[in-house]
């Protein structure tokens, strides 16, 4: 079978697409690379200079680390791949300070709070609340973000990916009295009546629960799947926009195979001189 790719849905951060033709192995390895394995940026290491507020400087690190970073995987590396062996450089960390203070009452901090060094480094969003101060109380802090997977922290996990058998929904017209219950206990809202039969309408939103195969009286309605076709969803957190992504991930994909042939290859050459 032919690979097929057909976008149903795309927004910035969100992708809907069906993806026939191939194994479901291969659909269940673009799902891991996606959370896994796609670097983004977040904040890794922080230098605590000033802190007088309730919060602990580790849950304060830690409350930084999980703001996602809006990303740019063209101007920096992995910090293991840098020339400077990961020792902290302009090519692999970015600096973001916090200096605030509740001067005249209660303050609440929020990530907009943050001053990045690099304008293409800075949280998705101004509005996600860290601590709240009391009058008189101060943080000042330099955080330093860096690029990192998914499999090492959820901190740098860019998104999230999942997929769907796509359903099959088989009606057995000469069983089916349109007595209408499986209608109304589909949680989907998948089926409705036309001319006294039952019919598919939203095929797509159904989820395989097969609750209309065990309501149905007369047992005329069958729930299956496409053996090789799949609905395949994908929702970035904002680091990068959805089809860089999909794309990154199917280059490393990509890289992965390349790799592992080469290796293939190399055990083969071995064998043959034992
Ligand atoms: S429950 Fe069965 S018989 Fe009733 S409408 Fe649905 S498919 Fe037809
Ligand atoms: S399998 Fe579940 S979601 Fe799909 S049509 Fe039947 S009841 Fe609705
Ligand atoms: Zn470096």
């Amino acid at each position: 079978l032919p690979v097929e790719v057909k976008v149903l849905e795309k927004r910035n951060n969100y992708v809907k697409f069906i993806i026939s033709g191939v194994p479901v192995a291969f659909v269940n390895s673009l799902r891991r690379t996606i959370i896994a394995e796609v670097p983004v940026m977040a904040i890794d290491e922080v230098v605590i200079l000033d802190n007088t507020s309730v919060m602990y400087d580790e849950v304060l690190a830690h409350r930084l680390a999980l703001i996602p970073l809006k990303t740019d995987l063209e101007s920096y590396v992995l910090p293991e791949e840098c020339v400077c062996g990961g020792i902290g450089c302009s090519r692999c960390q970015v600096k973001l300070v916090l200096d605030v203070e509740a001067k005249d009452g209660d303050l609440m901090v929020y990530s907009g709070h943050l001053k990045s060094e690099d304008p293409a480094i800075v949280p998705v969003s101004d509005k996600i609340p860290i601590v709240k101060l009391a009058k008189g109380q101060r943080i000042v802090l330099e955080a330093y973000a860096r690029l990192g997977r998914g499999r090492d922290h959820a901190k740098w996990q860019p998104g999230l990916a999942a997929y769907k058998y796509m359903p099959k929904i088989v009606i057995d017209e000469s069983k089916c009295n349109g007595c209408g219950v499986c209608v109304q206990n589909c949680p989907r809202n998948v089926l409705e009546i036309k001319d006294g039969k039952v019919t598919v309408s939203k095929l797509l939103d159904c989820n395989l629960c097969r609750y209309c195969e065990i309501v149905c009286p007369t047992k005329a309605i069958r729930v299956e799947h496409e053996d090789s076709t799949y609905v395949f969803f994908v929702e970035s957190f904002g680091q990068l926009d959805v089809k860089t992504l999909v794309l990154k991930a199917l280059e490393v994909l990509d890289q992965k195979c390349v790799k592992f042939l080469e290796e293939c290859e190399h055990a083969i050459e071995e064998f043959k001189k034992e």
